[in-house]
């Protein structure tokens, strides 16, 4: 829809409506080089549909007449419109009336949405910034780092197992081969997460609704302004109700069984150590295999052992490093040896 534009009387000053050609005041004639202008003090007059005119006005090249786009000579001397000089500039920006008092201050609330939409912005990215910052200090402090020390002394401890054939009381899910059933029960495996029922919940959701429109007018270079509406947002909050699944944890039963079993099994352990370079495993009389066994008949179980050397570290604290029993032998006194330790602590890993 277009709405009348008005021009100022040159000799009284009078605002006079566009389609008006004479000043109703004292009788002066628009001037040829008339600017239009709208009064946004005024209320606004629509232009009938009938009269709506979107085309600027062209100027007589012999009087400089004003004429509307659809007359075909000059209004003034009848000079064609094909001799036109030009027509009427319209201003190019559209005019935004001046906000009235009531019934709400639009100007403030079509510049606020952006700096709000800045700071949540970056709100939302100082945590996982922060995060980000602290898991890489956290890595860089955690890696080990690798340090030397000088080899001082040396220490060693070695087992032999010892093992006994009888018969054993054990339990489990299966039965092994030669095992004898003794009782079963039906017992908790494992848990399995089972769905129990849905909780309703409300949680906040953002809604833009038409909060109005944002008017303007646009110059149409014939004394006539084109409203143009362009409809207004705002964000309103919503409470939305929705399920949520909440699980619980039930039992997975099975059968476990209970049973006797005859074998070889750990007892008991032959310890030797000392602080030198010279292992030995414990003397000992029992045999390493056993044909046939009886119960209660001892044998040579595993062996192993752990082999240690201290260092003087570059503090001059003397530090325990166990190593395999290939690299514990090759080394001697004296020798460097490099370590892992960690950035916050001496002791080695
Ligand atoms: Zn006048
Ligand atoms: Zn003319």
């Amino acid at each position: 829809m277009n709405v009348w534009g008005y021009w100022k009387c040159p000799y009284c000053g009078e605002t006079v409506r566009a389609d008006h050609k004479d000043c109703p005041k004292c009788g002066t004639s628009i001037p040829n080089d008339v600017r239009f202008f709208m009064d946004t003090s005024k209320p606004i007059e629509y232009v009938d549909k009938e009269q709506e005119n979107n085309e600027a006005n062209w100027l007589c090249s012999y009087c400089r007449t004003q004429n509307p786009t659809q007359a075909e000579v000059c209004e003034n001397c009848g000079a064609k419109k094909s001799d036109a000089l030009g027509s009427y500039q319209p201003d190019p920006e559209p005019i935004t009336p001046e906000p009235k008092p009531n019934p709400r201050p639009r100007q403030r609330r079509q510049r606020e949405p952006e700096p709000v939409r800045k700071r949540s912005i970056i709100k939302a990215l100082i945590f996982p910034m922060i995060m980000l910052a602290a898991i890489l200090i956290y890595s860089w402090y955690i890696k080990p780092v690798d340090r030397e020390g000088e080899v001082i002394s040396f220490g060693w401890q070695q087992e032999i197992g010892v093992e006994e054939y009888n018969t054993y009381r054990e339990n489990g899910w299966n039965v092994p081969s030669g095992g004898t059933v003794v009782s079963s029960n039906r017992e908790v495996r494992s848990y399995k997460q089972v769905l129990d029922h849905y909780e309703t919940k409300t949680k906040k959701v953002a809604k833009k609704v038409k909060d109005g429109y944002d008017v303007k007018y646009k110059d149409m270079g014939n004394g006539q302004y084109k409203e143009v509406k362009t409809p207004r947002y705002k964000t309103v909050y919503e409470n939305k109700t929705y399920k949520e699944p909440v699980y619980r944890k039930e039992p997975v039963y099975d059968t476990k069984y209970y049973y006797d079993i005859d074998k070889w099994k750990e007892t008991d352990v032959l310890r030797t150590s000392a602080d030198d370079h010279e292992p030995k495993w414990a003397e000992t009389d029992l045999p390493e295999k056993v044909d046939s066994p009886k119960y209660g008949d001892k044998r040579q179980g595993s062996r192993r052992g752990t082999y240690w050397v201290v260092i003087k570290d570059d503090k001059g604290h003397e530090q325990k490093l166990e190593r395999s029993l290939d690299e514990w032998k090759d080394l001697k006194e004296g020798d460097k040896v490099k370590y892992q330790t960690h950035r916050y602590s001496d002791d080695p890993l």
